[in-house]
């Protein structure tokens, strides 16, 4: 018997441009939930998820309609849909790897996940940034 069962979580954005697959091996109790207290995060209501055992795919059917927002220390793109500006999650790229985090909002199973917990990463440097996210974003493949 396989014991160690990934799962694949889907979602997108409400117009459906914007689609995100996540894959884990872990379950609920073993995935945390980060509520970002950044300004950006605050303001959208978004719950981040990741594993750095896992892998995330993110793809638009136009990629036109991709909004990369970056502000801060500007070393991660959040990608936003241009037709129905809903924020699905976080790219950063860094010698060639891409990693991601995914906003749990946009999942189709949002409801199931546990509650997030408060997480704060002010007063990182670049540096400090982006070693955090290689070590506990997802590896990532992206087509926006
Ligand atoms: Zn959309």
């Amino acid at each position: 018997m396989n014991t160690d069962a990934r799962h694949t979580h889907t979602g997108s954005c409400h117009c459906g441009n914007l689609r995100v697959s996540f894959t884990t091996g872990k379950s609920f109790d073993e995935l945390s939930v980060r509520r970002c207290t950044c300004s950006f995060c605050v303001k959208q209501g978004a719950f981040h998820t990741a594993d750095p055992a896992g892998q995330v795919r993110i793809e638009a059917a136009d990629p036109g309609l991709v909004h990369k927002y970056r502000f801060g220390l500007g070393t991660a793109d959040f990608l936003i849909c241009r037709t129905c500006a809903t924020y699905v999650g976080a790219l950063f790229e860094e010698d060639g790897d891409t990693f991601a985090v995914v906003n749990v909002n946009i999942l189709d199973n949002a409801a199931d996940w546990p509650a997030p917990q408060p997480k704060t990463f002010d007063g990182e440097d670049v540096a400090n940034r982006h070693t955090r996210r290689r070590a506990s974003w997802t590896p990532a493949v992206a087509g926006v």
